[in-house]
């Protein structure tokens, strides 16, 4: 349901495609899709607030600073995929000649 889908026939994209990121094509309508860009960009925020969060309670606990890059990095990927699969949405790309962008 929260899972990506394509906009032109609403049905699921393989998430296999999805994580390999950029522009993917509906498996059962062959539409060409791309990821809307603010969302990829939202993600990244989230993937490093996480990372910092991440550190930061590591930080708190009394952990050495390798400890700490590696938990703000295990956070940062947790987050990052699930922000990826939750967030992320498609529109069909859009032809030649398009000049709106978003
Ligand atoms: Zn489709």
């Amino acid at each position: 349901m929260l899972m990506p889908h394509c906009p032109s026939c609403s049905s699921s994209l393989p998430l296999r495609e999805v994580f390999e990121g950029g522009g993917i094509v509906c498996p059962l309508c062959h539409s060409e899709l791309e990821p809307l860009a603010w969302l990829s960009f939202i993600s990244v925020i989230l993937v490093m607030l996480a990372v910092q969060a991440g550190a930061h309670v590591a930080q708190g606990s009394g952990l050495n600073f390798p400890a700490q890059l590696v938990i703000g990095g295990i956070a940062g990927v947790v987050v990052g995929g699930v922000a990826y699969v939750f967030l992320i949405r498609y529109r069909v790309k859009a032809g030649k000649g398009t000049v709106l962008k978003l």
